[in-house]
């Protein structure tokens, strides 16, 4: 059922404990709506626990109470809600099958599911963080500096730090928001930019793989089996292709097992939410992602056809 931003802060505030949870291989803006939530609703006295069924990534080490996430270790968890953020029903791996609360499910991607119990989606906002922050305000919240850290996280990340289209006058306008409690954006971002030298070096390599396809306008790295096993993350790696000039898709394609490929895409004029969403996968329409069953170069032939036939004009 969709429900309204009023209808959902009704159904938090009237619980008691509620557990929360995101899409696996978290962003700033899965954690940090799970987070920003997280201080909300326990500021209004609420039982909250954060469940995530993956490995948090490392430059999200900075955020307040990230110790305090669990990953979903029993066999079953009592709630009120089990609130689904930032993703469908069926990305937040284990967490599904072990809590069988009712399922509230807020998000920002066009391409969701709807199979939630109770859903409040709004494909216009920048990040689930942004949804999180009108909850704060719906619900009366006032926000602190820990509960502003995690949204501002979320915000920050998927909007490309405010430089990205989906960024409105209303994602900046909550970003000052925040600001007033007196968190300091350059202090987020640098700790979030920081990376291990061996992450750079691992970048290096990655970079080696660029290749340019459809006469320049579509350009990836593509990262076999023996490379992707070497790296510890390829956070920000599809940045340093989408920046190409006459590139209008940029892919990054990783072979995370010998038989499935992680593609992450991003564009200026196709709409890769739709090529996303036709392999299994979904997202925006400048930013989209899917996982493709298939060994390497197999994965890479079948999503470089896909991709070439779906060029916008
Ligand atoms: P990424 O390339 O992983 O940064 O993802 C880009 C956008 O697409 C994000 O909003 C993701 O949440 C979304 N996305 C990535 N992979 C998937 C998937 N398998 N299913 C649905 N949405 C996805
Ligand atoms: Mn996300
Ligand atoms: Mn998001």
């Amino acid at each position: 059922m969709i429900i309204s931003l009023k209808e959902t802060a009704d159904k938090l505030m009237a619980a008691n404990s509620l557990i929360l949870t995101a899409h696996v291989n978290p962003d700033g803006d899965a954690i940090g709506s799970c987070l920003g939530l997280k201080f909300m609703l326990e500021k209004l006295g609420k039982k909250v626990r954060v469940l995530i069924d993956d490995d948090l990534p490392k430059f999200l080490s900075v955020l307040p109470g990230i110790d305090t996430i669990e990953k979903p270790e029993n066999e079953s968890y009592e709630a009120d809600y089990l609130v689904i953020l930032d993703a469908s029903l069926d990305r937040v791996g284990s967490v599904i099958e072990k809590c069988k609360a009712p399922r509230l499910n807020i998000d920002h991607h066009r391409t969701n599911d709807k199979k939630a119990d109770f859903l409040y989606l709004d494909a216009k906002r920048a990040a689930t963080c942004e949804i999180i922050y009108e909850l704060g305000k719906e619900m009366g919240v006032e926000f602190d500096i820990n509960s502003a850290t995690s949204i501002y996280t979320g915000l920050a990340t998927d909007s490309g730090y405010f430089r990205y289209s989906n960024t409105t006058p209303h994602t900046m306008r909550a970003a000052a928001e925040l600001m007033e409690t007196g968190i300091r954006p350059e202090k987020i971002s640098e700790a979030i930019e920081t990376k291990d030298f061996d992450v750079v070096q691992g970048m290096a390599k990655a970079l080696q793989t660029i290749e340019l396809h459809a006469d320049g306008r579509v350009a990836g790295l593509f990262l076999d089996h023996e490379l992707t096993e070497s790296l510890d993350t390829t956070e920000g790696f599809i940045d340093q292709v989408r920046v190409i000039d006459g590139v209008d898709v940029a892919i990054l394609l990783k072979a995370v097992e010998p038989e499935a490929c992680r593609v992450s895409m991003r564009s200026k004029k196709t709409d890769v939410a739709k090529i996303a969403e036709s392999l299994g996968g979904g997202g925006h329409i400048r930013a989209a992602g899917c996982t493709i069953e298939k060994p390497f170069s197999q994965a890479k032939t079948d999503i470089l056809k896909v991709i070439e036939e779906s060029l916008a004009e």
